[in-house]
C-alpha cells in the first residue's frame, strides 16, 4: 500500500515537472490563448497568404506552379519561421475556407456524424467519421493533434475560452481516406500540417492538378471544432481529465458516452447551416453585398462603406468624388493584393471605370 504511494508520488513530482518545462516552453502561446479570433498565422497560413496575394486563387485550381511556389517559400523561410517562432500546423477555419467547392459540397451532402472516439497525453483525438449516425460500415479515422493542448493543460482556469482556444487553436491532421491519401496529405506534409508520418512523394499519378486542402471527413471535423458546443464541453473534460493526471494511458470513449455525444452534436443548429465561403468568391452583382454581410463595412482597403457609395450615387452629390476616391485607392497595391482579377474587374465596371 504504502510503497504504491510513494510511486504514486514520485510519479506525480516528475509529471509536475514535465508539466514546468512544457509551461516555460509554451509561454509565449499561454499568452495566446482566449484570444481565438486573433491567433498568429502558422507557417502555412503565411505561406499561403504569399501565394493568394499573387496568384488569385489557390483554392479552386492549385496548379504546379503554387504547389512548387509553395514548396519553395516553406524551405526559403523555415530559418525565418524558427527565428521569429512561428509555429506549423493550420488553424480549423483556414481548413475550412481553403477547400475545395466540390469537398465541401460532399462534406454537406454526405457526411452525418463525427465522434471523437479516443484522446492520448498528447493532445491527439482520433474522430469517428459516418456516412450516417447509425452506419458503421463506412466510417474513415480523422486524427488531429491539437496544438495548444499542452499550453491549455500547463495553466489557466479550464473555462469554455480556454476549451476554444484550443479547438480553434493550430491543428495537424490526417485522415485515412483515399482522398486524402493521395490527394491532400502531400500537401499537408510541404505545409507543415500533417499529423503522422510526412508524405514525401509528389502524387503525380492520382493528382497531376492539386486542388484544395482537406477531404470531406476532415471538413466535417474542422467544422464541429469550430461550431459545437459539444465539442467545448468535450475539451474541457479532457484538459481536466489529463491536468489531474497526465500520465493516464489513451482514453476510449465507451459506448454509452459516444452515443451521449452523438446525440448532443446531431441537436446542434450549425449542423443545419452551410459553409459561406469567405473567400475567392467573385464579386455580387449588388454592390451593398460585396465583401461583407454587413453593409456598415467598407469595402476592403478602401474605407468607403457600400452605403456611402450607393448614396452618393443615389443623390447624384458629386458622385464622381466618390469614385474618384476609391479608384485613387485602388492604385496601392495593398489594396489590390486583397482583390482577385474577377473582382477588380467587377469594381471597375461597378464603378464606371474601364469597360
Ligand atoms: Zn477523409
Amino acid at each position: 500500500m504504502k510503497k504504491q504511494s510513494i510511486t504514486q508520488d514520485l510519479n506525480r513530482v516528475h509529471a509536475r515537472e514535465v508539466t514546468a518545462d512544457k509551461t516555460r516552453e509554451n509561454a509565449l502561446n499561454i499568452l495566446n490563448l482566449g484570444n481565438v479570433a486573433n491567433m498568429p498565422k502558422t507557417q502555412a497560413e503565411t505561406v499561403l497568404n504569399r501565394i493568394n496575394r499573387n496568384s488569385g486563387a489557390f483554392v479552386e485550381n492549385i496548379e504546379l506552379e503554387d504547389l512548387s511556389k509553395f514548396s519553395k517559400s516553406m524551405n526559403e523561410l523555415q530559418d525565418e519561421f524558427n527565428r521569429t517562432k512561428v509555429r506549423g500546423g493550420i488553424h480549423p477555419k483556414t481548413v475550412i475556407n481553403m477547400s475545395r467547392r466540390e469537398d465541401i459540397q460532399r462534406y454537406q451532402r454526405e457526411i452525418n456524424a463525427a465522434l471523437p472516439a479516443k484522446k492520448d497525453k498528447n493532445g491527439v483525438v482520433i474522430f469517428r467519421v459516418n456516412a450516417s449516425a447509425q452506419s458503421n460500415v463506412s466510417h474513415h479515422m480523422v486524427q488531429v493533434e491539437f496544438l495548444n493542448f499542452q499550453a491549455a493543460l500547463s495553466g489557466g482556469k479550464i473555462t469554455n475560452n480556454l476549451a476554444d482556444a484550443v479547438l480553434q487553436g493550430a491543428v495537424r491532421f490526417d485522415c485515412d481516406c483515399g482522398r486524402h491519401r493521395f490527394w491532400y496529405r502531400y500537401i499537408a506534409s510541404v505545409g507543415s500540417f500533417a499529423y503522422g508520418k510526412a508524405e514525401t512523394g509528389f502524387p503525380k499519378i492520382r493528382n497531376p492538378n492539386l486542388k484544395g486542402l482537406a477531404c470531406k471527413h476532415v471538413i466535417f471535423v474542422m467544422r464541429m471544432l469550430t461550431q459545437s458546443q459539444s465539442m467545448t464541453g468535450f475539451m474541457k473534460n479532457y484538459l481536466s481529465e489529463f491536468r489531474e493526471n497526465p500520465l493516464q494511458r489513451k482514453k476510449t470513449l465507451s459506448n454509452k458516452q459516444a452515443d451521449k455525444i452523438a446525440a448532443a452534436i446531431a441537436k446542434e443548429s450549425w449542423r443545419n447551416i452551410k459553409i459561406r465561403r469567405t473567400n475567392n468568391n467573385a464579386l455580387p452583382k449588388n454592390i451593398r453585398d460585396v465583401f461583407s454581410a454587413s453593409s456598415n463595412s467598407s469595402i476592403r482597403g478602401t474605407g468607403i462603406t457600400p452605403s456611402q457609395l450607393a448614396k452618393a450615387k443615389a443623390k447624384d452629390i458629386a458622385p464622381q468624388t466618390a469614385v474618384r476616391e476609391i479608384q485613387q485607392k485602388l492604385q496601392n497595391p495593398d489594396v489590390l493584393n486583397q482583390l482577385s482579377p474577377q473582382q477588380l474587374a467587377q469594381i471597375q465596371q461597378i464603378l464606371g471605370g474601364d469597360k
